[in-house]
């Protein structure tokens, strides 16, 4: 079993319970629907589900929803599919900061009537100019001092539509000269005359993520605010709303360092580029990083949630996790629960000289050789055979201990046979290889001499033709995204993709969709979730064999 790693979070609210400063806990999960979730989400999602389920408290979900223009239905579905295929479930009914359009408004009024807000007229270019630089203290907009009545009706009418987009802005009043840029006079509305996806045509201005999100937090009660360290500079003003708003609640915000995993893009705007331009099958292409990507792939909700604590929490930033160590959790859950089965992706065919045609015998053998409770399969063995081209070679190294003309080789789970002929088609191509079975193998080591190799085969009588597809890595490079500047998609692995048109054993033929195997000698598959269910046998690789994580 691989230990997990510290988690600062959950050692702080252990704590605070065990010192009677904490009661019940609630977290929340926050997505923008503005694309898929991916594996950094992920990591998120564990922590703050993974938190309330281990105190008892619970965790929102909660659609950060103040950008119309860039969100969907379609994300919203696929965001409560992927939380759930996690195995986490949302406390009530999911919820979208949305629902507190009205209520902020009327804090926005609050604000204002206090002299804490006001109507800005200056352009968003103008805006930056105003706001200075780390080493230059900002301006006040001449529209700073503006009254309380003549802001609270300019604000009635950006919210009734009556002016464009881009010309006014609502803004806090806080300090122009703070060393916090964040807290120079920040936006807290803007003009959209966006339709929304769930508040329809009601609105025509929308709150900055800064405005609704410690409100949406005090509103539901939410005691932990987790977010990534992007957000530590902002924790000022999260907390100067909290401050200066009739707010319900004190949550506070805890940062920690965000997931960045080598070979991999954790930006749902970049993942989009790939569905948009048509680089990948759609976000669920399963060399996502998305979560639906994974699933496809054949990671189990189990594998990612062991990830996720393999990595742990922490506030250090910068480091790239090693995407083996993902592979490692996916590999070491299927070695011990994924059933086996031969599959050959290259058929080569072999004709057992020595076997009559017709002639069957059926091997039981176990679904798993450790668990037996998985049963036993059915594996027929006939005279003529595929194994794969690779386990063949006409002029062999020395070492090559599979099969080779001359050379004997056990077939799994049957008899050892020898090579005595290699036929070829007219392109001088190995076409067939023509073998005799040594019958007095079955179970036992043939007299007088060692073989060393077993490979996989399976009956060309029974075989199932299947299409499989073994994926790689999308990405070249550890950071395909390091340069600002430079395009990520130069670095895009042109092999992260290889179809065969492979031959199963007979036991694959009904594989349900993500069901999930172990080839015997090649990898772990997954039945495709869509292909299979429109009737058609398609594997997804999920991850070799060999595992490269040094622990
Ligand atoms: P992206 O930059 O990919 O669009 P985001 O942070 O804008 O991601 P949100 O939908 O706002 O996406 O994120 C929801 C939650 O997931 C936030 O709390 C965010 O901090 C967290 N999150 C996003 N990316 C990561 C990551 N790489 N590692 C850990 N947490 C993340
Ligand atoms: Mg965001
Ligand atoms: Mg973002």
């Amino acid at each position: 079993e691989t230990a997990s790693a510290p988690n600062f979070i959950r050692n702080q609210i252990r704590d605070e319970i065990q010192a009677g400063r904490s009661d019940k806990i609630v977290t929340r999960f926050p997505p923008e629907p503005n694309g898929f979730l991916h594996v950094g989400h992920a990591k998120s999602i564990c922590l703050n589900f993974g938190l309330a389920e281990q105190f008892g408290g619970d965790c929102h979900l909660r659609f950060d929803d103040t950008n119309p223009a860039k969100e969907e239905q379609a994300y919203i579905d696929a965001i409560k599919e992927d939380v759930s295929w996690l195995g986490f479930e949302w406390a009530g009914e999911v919820r979208y900061a949305s629902d507190y359009f009205d209520q902020l408004y009327a804090w926005a009024q609050h604000l204002i009537r206090e002299g804490k807000a006001y109507v800005d007229d200056l352009s968003p270019d103008e805006i930056r100019e105003y706001r200075g630089t780390l080493t230059e203290p900002g301006r006040p907009s001449p529209w700073r001092e503006r009254s309380v009545e003549e802001n609270l009706d300019l604000l009635e009418r950006m919210r009734a539509g009556e002016f464009n987009e881009g010309g006014k802005v609502l803004r806090a009043k806080i300090d122009m000269a703070s060393p916090n840029i964040n807290l120079r006079d920040p936006i807290l509305y803007r003009i959209r005359h966006a339709h929304h996806h769930q508040t329809g045509d009601k609105w025509k201005i929308y709150p900055s993520y800064d405005f609704a999100h410690g409100q949406s937090d005090a509103i539901e009660g939410v005691t932990h605010s987790i977010c990534t360290l992007e957000f530590e500079d902002h924790r000022p003003l999260y907390e100067w709303f909290l401050d200066n708003l009739p707010v319900p609640a004190k949550p506070r915000q805890i940062e920690f360092a965000r997931l960045n995993m080598n070979y991999t893009l954790t930006s749902k705007r970049k993942l989009k580029l790939l569905v948009d331009e048509g680089i990948v099958d759609g976000w669920d292409d399963p060399r996502m990083p998305t979560i639906s990507g994974m699933r496809r792939r054949g990671y189990t909700p189990a594998s990612v949630r062991k990830f996720c604590e393999m990595i742990g929490v922490t506030r250090a930033d910068g480091g790239l996790v090693d995407i083996a160590m993902l592979y490692h959790a996916i590999r070491s859950d299927l070695e011990d629960n994924a059933p086996r089965a031969m599959c050959v992706l290259n058929p080569l065919k072999v004709v057992l000289t020595n076997v009559a045609e017709g002639h069957e015998e059926v091997y039981e053998v176990p679904g798993h050789p450790a668990r037996e409770g998985m049963g036993l399969r059915r594996v027929p063995f006939t005279r003529e055979l595929y194994i794969d081209r690779e386990d063949f070679m006409e002029e062999p190294p020395k070492k090559f201990f599979r099969l080779a003309p001359g050379q004997e080789v056990r077939l799994r789970n049957s008899y050892v046979i020898r090579c005595d002929e290699v036929v070829k088609d007219d392109s001088g191509e190995v076409a067939e290889l023509r073998c005799s079975v040594d019958f007095d193998t079955l179970g036992k080591n043939p007299e007088g001499r060692k073989v060393k190799g077993v490979i996989h085969w399976v009956s060309a009588t029974h075989a199932v033709p299947m299409e499989v597809r073994l994926y790689d890595n999308l990405f070249l490079v550890e950071q395909p995204d390091k340069d600002k500047d430079a395009d990520f998609l130069e670095h895009l692995n042109p092999e992260s993709l290889k179809v065969c048109q492979a031959m199963g054993e007979p036991s694959l033929a009904d594989a349900a969709p993500e069901s999930r195997f172990q080839f015997e000698r090649v990898g772990y598959f997954c039945a495709d979730r869509h292909a299979c269910r429109d009737g058609k046998l398609v594997f997804n690789r999920t991850v070799g064999l060999k595992d490269s994580w040094a622990k």
